[in-house]
């Protein structure tokens, strides 16, 4: 079952390379979900917010006001007041924009305090930002791994971690979703390699909601000597009593993770991406990664707003704490009232309805109540498991989910209607 992916010759990577663009074309042959969508007037694809309004309410173009159900910001913190001041402050202090790379005079105090405060959150060494989770993935794999090494990825990580991958050069190795038997047969049969072994995963699954597990998969690399890299882009923020992720959550101590990667464009209300590990790590990054060397630096104002976003999340417990009450009061209520959903401990429900065409029937009845929750339809997710990515919020009140819940029931039962 080890899907391997050799790439100790650019012919081989090449070769993958041809096998993706071979399924596109087969896909647009095929008919795109997105078509079928269009063609059964259920298409809701980059529409526009043209307003935040107070708590989780957003006026949406063409749609009104409608209830956030979706989205990545499950600490409600955007428009947060001391964010908000903060990148304010640092327009007027630095101007809009960073000018180019770190190393070429983009480096203000604002990014050197990001990196400070990252590494404090997070209780590592230190921190290496970068203008996107994206890069950060890039840039740290590719340092980490190169011909000759091995690299192990839980097959639904994220896509930024498998391109890190295939540019590394490495052979890679993609073991079965959250298996730890498949994970450890890939370590055993992998032993006495001489190259680096690393492992990666996602601290949180973005699609499936479900978390990495931690205990097990942190145990296994210590037994084999591999290194493990974790994405917490979704974990940080939702995740431990504190919100710091995935280590705090398990109650594992904070070393347990070797490269701990992140965003500050989820939880953290601003854009950039980070490597949270050992000084000589970071140091290292900040020399070689082709993401931070090549490309620009976040401008100050929105390192400023991250700087702000952490120590909102520090000092005001209230906003992981009401994300928390929210999960389990949402959770429960899908239960009481039969809905389909993946369960687990975060704030993504996948609510399965199976075919794209009565998943898309679904958002479209959510959207014309005012509830913004988008489809997910095959190929993104296996075929007969298409959903609806609905995430609570620490902005939601428990009317609003309550209204998010009477939405889903009065669209399913008129989808039914239709026979
Ligand atoms: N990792 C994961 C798990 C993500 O979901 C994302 C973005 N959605 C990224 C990395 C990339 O982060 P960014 O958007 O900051 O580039």
């Amino acid at each position: 079952y080890c899907i391997e992916i050799d790439g100790d010759t650019l012919t081989q990577v090449e070769t993958a390379r041809k096998s993706i663009m071979e399924r596109y074309c087969e896909t647009l042959k095929a008919g795109l979900p997105m078509d079928e969508m269009r063609n059964s007037g259920t298409y809701f694809y980059l529409e526009s917010i043209e307003e935040y309004l107070g708590g989780a309410w957003v006026k949406v173009t063409g749609h009104g006001e409608m209830l956030m159900f979706g989205g990545y910001s499950y600490l409600g913190l955007n428009r947060h007041p001391k964010i908000n001041e903060a990148a304010v402050e640092a327009i007027a202090r630095y101007g809009t924009g960073a000018h180019g790379a770190r190393l070429l005079a983009g480096t203000t105090e604002i990014h050197r305090e990001l990196e400070s405060s990252i590494a404090r959150f997070k209780k590592t060494e230190s921190a290496a930002l970068f203008s996107s989770g994206f890069l950060a993935n890039l840039s740290a794999i590719t340092f980490l791994v190169g011909r000759g090494d091995i690299v192990i990825c839980d097959k639904l990580d994220h896509a930024s971690i498998l391109d890190g991958c295939m540019m590394s050069g490495a052979r890679m190795i993609r073991f079965r979703h959250n298996d730890m038997d498949h994970l450890e047969s890939c370590l055993r049969e992998t032993a006495g390699h001489k190259g680096r072994r690393l492992v990666i995963v996602d601290g949180v699954y973005s699609m499936d909601g479900d978390i990495a597990d931690l205990p097990a998969i942190s145990g296994l690399c210590k037994k084999h000597g591999a290194l493990l890299m974790v994405d917490e882009a979704h974990s940080v923020g939702m995740l431990g009593a504190t919100g710091r992720g995935i280590e705090e959550h398990f109650g594992l101590p904070p070393d347990t993770i070797d490269v701990k990667m992140g965003t500050v464009s989820k939880s953290i209300p601003s854009l950039g991406g980070y490597i949270a590990s050992s000084a000589r790590l970071c140091d290292l990054l900040r020399h070689t990664g082709r993401g931070f060397i090549y490309s620009a630096t976040v401008p100050p104002a929105s390192a400023a707003a991250a700087v702000a976003g952490i120590k909102v999340i520090e000092e005001e417990p209230w906003h992981v704490q009401n994300l928390h009450r929210n999960m389990a009061y949402f959770a429960n209520r899908l239960r009481q009232e039969g809905f389909n959903f993946l369960e687990s401990p975060t704030a993504i429900f996948p609510i399965v309805f199976g075919d794209n065409l009565r998943t898309s029937t679904m958002s479209k009845g959510c959207q014309s109540r005012g509830l913004y929750v988008q489809a997910i339809p095959h190929p993104v997710v296996p075929e007969g498991t298409a959903r609806l990515r609905a995430a609570v919020n620490a902005n939601h009140t428990l009317e609003d989910l309550d209204f998010a819940i009477k939405t889903l029931q009065d669209s399913r039962a008129a989808m039914e209607s239709l026979g």
